[in-house]
């Protein structure tokens, strides 16, 4: 007998860890929340689509993950502290071994990072994922992509290109040896940058999360800063992963356009830029990628040369 929406809420996702800003969880009409004295609310939500977002086949238990990391991603760039989710669920059928697994790769995240689910709905429909999460913040410390100034420092977190590396190995199904491993999960797992955005809460001038590639989240943070960049693209972080797989210009065309790397993108400005000569913030790696400048626009140099991006569709470029 097939489980009701009830059942299903019940049996995978009732009773989750307690918070003491959660009043009310799971079981009403809605959810109740103390807002903590001293702190502002930020919310964000995104919809990951089977097909879309994530090839079809995807096992349930990285879907969950990968479902929550791509919110937890957000607000690590607002400079967050996470706190809860809501879940809505368009599901196919109720297959109770994808139920299972997918709880267990969304609880396993939430868990680590002390979120709990406060409500949720589930429908019958094309595989569909929607989570809303909250979180908290101090009002005169969080991360906006609007604060980057010419002369600040560029910066990203961990390896981008990897992402987009390994959704294409999972495309063409390629043999799993270490390196394609590695990729693909950097694509199915996604680990969301949440201590790295509070570590920069006071030292960044201006921060987002990339997904939808360097180039093209970098252009967003400058228009919204008023600003353009140079990237020194000898400067991006190797991947011996990505080049036991692919060709160099590969390689640089999945850092500079790949999406799907839940990484931070951050500005800092020269006076803050002592704090970070260690390379490693919050446990995280983080390279120094460019500058920002006056002059709107991105640009990519090599050296001292300028290499000739072209567009080819919407939000990606071609190395020519
Ligand atoms: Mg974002």
């Amino acid at each position: 007998m097939p489980l009701s929406e009830f059942d299903i809420i019940a049996k995978y996702f009732g009773s989750r860890s307690a918070r003491s800003d959660v009043s009310l969880g799971i079981g009403d009409d809605a959810a109740i929340l103390n807002v903590p004295a001293g702190r502002k609310l930020v919310l964000a939500m995104d919809t990951v689509v089977e097909g879309v977002h994530f090839p079809s086949g995807t096992p349930a238990q990285d879907v969950g993950h990968r479902a929550l990391a791509v919110n937890l991603s957000d607000l690590a760039a607002m400079g967050a502290e996470p706190s809860w989710m809501s879940l809505s669920l368009s599901l196919p059928e109720a297959d109770e071994t994808w139920l299972e697994q997918f709880a267990r790769g969304l609880f396993a995240l939430a868990d680590a990072h002390k979120v709990a689910l406060i409500g949720g709905d589930t429908v019958r429909g094309p595989l569909v994922v929607t989570i809303q999460v909250g979180g908290w913040i101090e009002p005169d410390h969080y991360l906006l992509r609007s604060g980057a100034r010419a002369g600040d420092g560029l910066y990203v977190s961990g390896v981008p290109g990897e992402a987009a590396a390994g959704l294409a190995l999972i495309r063409a199904h390629a043999a799993a040896d270490r390196s394609a491993q590695h990729l693909k999960s950097r694509f199915l797992r996604p680990e969301p940058r949440v201590a790295l955005g509070r570590a920069l809460r006071t030292i960044a001038s201006a921060a987002m999360d990339v997904s939808d590639g360097l180039l093209a989240d970098l252009e967003k943070l400058c228009a919204a800063s008023g600003c353009g960049a140079r990237v020194q693209v000898e400067a991006l972080p190797r991947s011996p992963a990505m080049q036991a797989r692919f060709d160099e210009p590969t390689c640089l065309r999945y850092a500079l356009t790949g999406g799907d790397d839940y990484e931070l993108l951050f500005t800092v400005t020269p006076a803050n830029e002592a704090a970070l000569h260690a390379g490693t913030l919050a446990g995280v790696e983080v390279a120094r990628i460019g500058t920002i400048t006056a002059e709107p626009g991105v640009r990519c140099f090599r050296g001292d040369q300028e290499l000739v991006l072209e567009r080819s569709g919407y939000d990606h470029f071609a190395l020519r």
